[in-house]
């Protein structure tokens, strides 16, 4: 985290004064207002999630299993432990074994091995690493929330531009308003595991708490709950396809990658990055997605993969027919546990691409105490936010125009010191 600058300049205290307009823990509507990414990842003290850190593991470690007291994941755990594919864990504590013997024969349709996505255990689904509707783009991001992601979201909703969010659920309780402003803004939100490890390398308890503390903690703070997740690096094999299944989650996977994750260590170069972009944007113009879609692996990592991302979305834009998010892709409306949230099939939102009204809500408040609402600018909906029974905050869906309207205020605040 790099220190907010100390400057008696105008702008210096502007950013005071938005900082302090922040507060302590500020709202989802304060927080996506910041323009400065100093601004965006001071840390801050969310009261629901202060209260509720105890109902979950410790921030970033691999998870060593259910938490003591914990009857709900408890009983979810056994209900289907002794139905899980007999496959050994490929590591200890999320750290893989190196160099583990490994049959040629993909036995567990590992990924990481053979990039298999069709399980060989019965009962298992597929992945889902393509959409299937021509020259179209599945647009997701990864690791997210990202504390300074004002900017690429910013874009994103100056495009209408929805995409899928997989989040990480140690980052979903460090950044609980930035988590909230996907649903603000029409994104999905499916799971990323709780401390981004390899998940073949936990035991089945380890493989069930890293899914099902991410799920709680997405459903605390935005007070829904996924149905999908994302393995980190992609390492899934039977066992843990099986485990995230029976908490419901559906796999989602990538056909090209762009390694844009990679730069930041070294082990890719922008210029590497911006070719497997290219040649995805190529694969749009020459005819390969003639019958159907693809997905390709990109990042809210850090600002350069956001900036990539931003970067390229022009000519991703021109090169494919749509872009939209996964599950609407798949035409998956339930896209949450609660029923008071309904995504887009592909139909609705390709054909109302340039109204961004967000998802076709259900309509009702669930929680009733706090949620806004805000009615649609397309005008065919009233997009309700689905604030949930729980303690999460209301989350507002932002309809079209919030930005300009959040630019202002901004603009304001610092017009005014
Ligand atoms: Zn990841």
């Amino acid at each position: 985290m790099r220190p907010i600058p100390a400057s008696t300049t105008a702008a210096a205290a502007a950013l005071l004064f938005l900082n302090t307009v922040r507060g302590q823990a500020g709202t989802e509507q304060s927080e996506a207002n910041l323009k400065d990414p100093n601004q965006e990842c001071a840390p801050y003290s969310y009261p629901p999630v202060a209260a509720a850190l105890t109902q979950f593991p410790p921030i970033w470690e691999p998870c060593a299993g259910i938490l003591p007291g914990d009857s709900a994941g408890q009983a979810k755990f056994a209900a289907m432990n002794a139905s899980v594919p007999q496959i050994a864990p490929k590591g200890l504590l999320g750290v893989p074994t190196p160099n583990l013997p490994y049959p040629a024969t993909d036995p567990d349709c590992w990924w990481t091995a053979s990039t298999c996505t069709t399980p060989k255990a019965s009962g298992v689904k597929p992945d889902i690493a393509a959409v299937p509707e021509p020259k179209t783009l599945g647009y997701g991001f990864d690791d997210g929330p990202n504390c300074s992601h004002n900017a690429f979201y910013d874009y994103l909703l100056q495009k209408e531009q929805k995409a899928t969010m997989f989040y990480i659920g140690s980052n979903t309780l460090d950044w609980p308003l930035q988590a909230q402003r996907a649903v603000a803004d029409g994104h999905e939100i499916c799971v990323h595991s709780w401390s981004h490890r390899s998940m073949t390398a936990f035991t089945n308890e380890q493989v069930f708490a890293e899914l099902w503390y991410t799920m709680q903690a997405i459903k605390l703070v935005t007070g829904y709950t996924p149905t999908c997740w994302r393995p980190p690096l992609g390492d899934v094999d039977d066992r843990v396809r099986y485990i995230a299944q029976q908490l419901g989650l559906d796999n989602v996977l990538w056909k090209t990658n762009s390694n844009d994750w990679e730069v930041s260590s070294g082990a890719a170069t922008p210029q590497q990055v911006q070719a497997n972009y290219q040649a995805l944007i190529d694969m749009a113009n020459n005819g390969s997605l003639a019958t159907t879609g693809t997905i390709m692996l990109t990042h809210e990592l850090n600002n350069y993969t956001m900036q990539t991302a931003i970067d390229n979305y022009p000519a991703l834009a021109q090169a494919f027919s749509h872009i939209v998010p996964v599950f609407v892709a798949m035409n998956k409306t339930q896209l949450y546990v609660e029923t008071n949230y309904t995504e887009k099939t592909f139909s609705q939102y390709t054909s109302s691409a340039n109204s961004s009204s967000g998802p076709a809500a259900g309509g009702s408040s669930a929680g009733g105490s706090g949620s806004g609402s805000s009615t649609s600018s397309s005008g065919n909906s009233t997009s309700t936010s689905g604030k949930a029974a729980g303690a999460s905050a209301g989350v507002a869906l932002r309809p079209a125009g919030a930005l300009s309207v959040m630019v202002a205020l901004a603009l304001f605040g610092a017009l005014c010191l």
